[in-house]
């Protein structure tokens, strides 16, 4: 009898290998992986934006591929998968500002090995859309990759350079998550109620933003900052230097959090070196960090941003409700006008000019609208 109860567990781990327990999100993405897992082709295309956990998915599915039961989250490939100290799989991330000829020389090499451990080698390429003249040598390789290597390429969208190598692999989508989603897996990450629904609200669609904010109150405050804004500022042009420099600093604690994390990588990273586990050079892997950290400023920027269209959202709904006509007219025209602004600046501020001149002069402009 002990036989066959053991036959139907191993069946139950085929149907859903526990390594997929730890994906919260895009359950969608991960019942096609979970199925591809079992017979998978040779190249992989996940399409989606910045933010939403691809890579982790990524991660998951490369350790599903490495693991003789498809991800069973206990054997010596998934421990050593999970810990990024598997032999037979490669991550490769851009270290200058698009993945040069020279990596994707190094994927095309590194691809040809044959597996140590596992059967078969997995190769995770991120960052992909800013593949550039490095497409016609990748190209090569995912075209005819060697019968035991799988790619996993990671990119934000089918950029024109792409689209061949995208017609060589298997899509998957991944898309904004819900902040339903993102408040049901704060909870189940075990945030307090409140705080995992004010974290859902500004997340805009994104699980590391919700997760940023509900362990980190300096990054909260960005966004209260920016909500309280509309009080602090007036005509007088005083008032708007306070608040621009309240704001820059609350960015630079907010940004402090980063920094704390890569000086922990950089450490981390030494380690794997030493240990053979990881080719990237430190000057490589601190000119990602500080490429990182200028991107995470912009986004936390971007979200104090969207906070404050939301505090003019909120405007507009109450003086649709409000009695009183000539006044809600006058509210509503007003929150139209703010939103239209914070719109183009945020546009403006997406391509990356000076900030300081920026948010002044945005709000320069909503000061004027009193
Ligand atoms: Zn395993």
């Amino acid at each position: 009898m002990s036989g066959v109860k053991v036959d139907q567990d191993y069946e139950a781990d085929l149907v859903d290998p526990p390594i997929w327990l730890s994906a919260q999100a895009h359950q969608g993405a991960v019942g096609q992986l979970k199925t591809f897992s079992a017979s998978p082709v040779h190249a992989y295309l996940f399409v989606g934006p910045r933010g939403v956990g691809k890579e982790e998915i990524a991660h998951l599915f490369a350790t599903a591929l490495v693991c003789p039961e498809r991800g069973c989250g206990t054997c010596e490939n998934c421990r050593l998968a999970t810990a990024n100290k598997h032999p037979d799989l490669i991550t490769v991330e851009r270290t200058g500002s698009s993945i040069s000829v020279d990596q994707a020389r190094l994927v095309s090499a590194a691809s040809l090995n044959r597996p140590k451990m596992a059967k078969r080698l997995v190769c995770v390429l991120d960052d992909f859309e800013t593949v550039d003249e490095a497409a016609p040598a990748l190209l090569k390789t995912i075209e005819e990759p060697p019968p035991d290597t799988v790619f996993i390429i990671l990119t934000e969208s089918v950029t024109p350079k792409l689209v061949t190598i995208a017609s060589r692999c298997v899509e998957v989508r991944f898309g904004r998550i819900s902040d339903q989603e993102i408040l049901d897996i704060l909870l189940s990450d075990g945030v307090e109620g409140e705080l995992a629904q004010r974290c859902a609200n500004i997340s805009r669609g994104r699980l590391d933003i919700a997760r940023r904010a509900s362990r980190d109150s300096e990054y909260f405050k960005v966004h209260e900052f920016f909500r309280a804004i509309p009080q602090e500022i007036t005509s007088n042009g005083n008032s708007i230097i306070l608040a621009t420099d309240q704001i820059l600093s609350a960015l630079d604690r907010a940004t402090q959090f980063v920094t704390e994390l890569q000086e922990q990588e950089a450490k981390e990273h030494d380690e794997l070196v030493k240990q053979g586990h990881s080719s990237l050079s430190r000057g490589d892997l601190l000119q990602r960090q500080k490429r990182e950290l200028k991107r995470e400023r912009l986004e936390t920027l971007l979200g104090g941003l969207a906070s404050l269209a939301s505090y003019y959202r909120d405007q507009l709904v109450s003086s649709i409700d409000s009695p009183h006509e000539r006044l809600a007219s006058y509210n509503k025209q007003q929150a139209m006008q703010a939103i239209e602004i914070i719109d183009q600046f945020t546009k403006v501020l997406d391509r990356n000019p000076n900030e300081t001149m920026l948010i002044e002069a945005l709000f320069t402009r909503l000061s004027g609208l009193v």
